[in-house]
């Protein structure tokens, strides 16, 4: 077995399941398990800077050996996996040259990974699959990332004849729970530009998210007795409905793709005084996404008219931008992608991604961090699987990027 799939089924053999409400950071400290194999195993193969801080992160740098002044190139990947699913006892198992047909991952609890309900398996026949027992998350998302990433740190210190310059690695705890950012020292990590590796099949490249954002609305109604309520009476839910009603029914998450945006009611709860709404307001266009939170201010405004100030409040939260116009103003972090993928014959698969990305919020710390494929698919659920050999390409790629920084630097002079 190849030296990059060792290391995956060892990554995976640790419970790193990341638990919401902990109040603590890491929100478990078994994360930290990996972490610290990690840094052993960093600092097995020389490189010297590898430690791990107080909230899990590991932080590692390959110093450049081109002797020359070129961009200081990062990856990240998250060490936690989901805590949607059992996340221990992983049992991996190797489908060499896979046929094509279903996969029966469970005799015994009689758990099939079909290709009726799967239908993307088909493209994988004649490679390689590792698949768990249908009973626990396999842990590819995001342990793919940390083997292609460890393998990449491996590989540089073995051969000197690779010309790169710094090269930064960093492995992040809690990105399941939202968190992984919170702790992210920029200045620890210290490069130009990173690229976040975190799932996705062969070729998929993305840096085109959501703006995400969360209106919450309250609606105050006025209670009284509903023999005596003529004129009295303001039933906060029939408000809350009416307010529904005045918002793009279309725009909802079973009405939408690709770059169409939504705003989603994700809760409702509610009784004739007061009724309490979650939405989540998200669009890949920044004009569209602050649109649709107008549009909530003036269905609002016009409630307010009818039923008198206050009786709709609203509050708006920000979660994420699309990092898109950011890293388009850096055009060479996806020209060297596409190159170096066409070079590996990958075509590149760019897609926008309905949701929030870690690697935006990163980039909005101030570090253009793309996101790039790792192999695996079918994330948070009993049927993740991964390819090896889309993961053994996104290894090769990671060490084309490095060694591409030279002509980077080149360029820019
Ligand atoms: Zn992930």
């Amino acid at each position: 077995m190849n030296r990059l799939i060792e290391r995956f089924l060892r990554y995976v053999a640790i419970d790193t399941q990341s638990q919401y409400g902990t109040g603590t950071f890491p929100s478990t400290e078994k994360q930290k398990n990996l972490g610290n194999l990690l840094v052993q195993e960093l600092l097995e193969m020389g490189v010297s800077e590898a430690a791990m801080d107080e909230y899990g992160t590991v932080y590692a740098s390959i110093p450049s050996n081109s002797g020359e002044d070129i961009p200081v190139i990062g990856f990240t990947a998250h060490m936690d996996t989901a805590p949607d699913l059992p996340g221990c006892n992983i049992k991996p198992r190797i489908i060499e040259n896979y046929d094509g047909t279903d996969i029966v991952l469970n005799e015994e609890k009689n758990i099939i990974f079909s290709v009726e309900k799967f239908p993307r398996l088909k493209v994988y026949q004649g490679k390689d699959l590792i698949v768990g027992d249908g009973t626990t998350l396999l842990g590819a998302d995001d342990k793919s990332g940390v083997a292609v990433i460890m393998e990449l740190a491996a590989t540089l210190t073995e051969n000197p004849q690779i010309l790169h310059g710094d090269v930064k690695l960093c492995f992040t705890c809690d990105e399941e729970i939202g968190n992984s950012t919170k702790y992210f020292d920029l200045e620890k990590f210290n490069c130009d530009f990173a690229y976040s590796m975190d799932g996705g099949e062969l070729g998929e490249f993305y840096y085109d998210n959501f703006n995400c954002g969360i209106a919450l609305v309250t609606v105050n109604g006025k209670v009284a007795h509903t023999g005596y309520a003529w004129h009295r009476m303001v039933n906060s839910m029939e408000v809350a409905m009416e307010l529904h009603r005045l918002l793009d029914p279309l725009a909802v998450p079973a009405g939408t793709r690709d770059r169409e945006g939504f705003t989603h009611l994700a809760e409702l709860k509610g009784d004739v005084g007061a009724t309490h709404m979650r939405y989540l307001v998200r669009d890949h266009e920044f004009s569209l996404f602050e649109k649709k939170k107008e549009d909530l201010r003036r269905i609002a405004e016009f409630l307010n008219g009818k039923y008198g100030g206050g009786t709709v409040v609203l509050e708006f939260e920000d979660v994420m931008y699309n990092m898109r116009d950011k890293i388009l103003k850096m055009p060479f972090i996806i020209e060297n992608v596409v190159k170096c993928m066409e070079e590996l014959g990958i075509e590149p698969v760019i897609i926008p991604v309905r949701g929030g990305v870690d690697g935006a919020e990163i980039t909005f710390k101030g570090l253009p961090c793309p996101n790039l494929f790792t192999g695996g698919d079918n994330c948070h659920t009993i049927y993740e699987y991964t390819c090896i050999q889309s993961m053994e390409q996104s290894y090769k790629l990671l060490v084309k990027l490095c060694e591409s920084c030279l002509s980077v630097g080149q360029n820019q002079e």
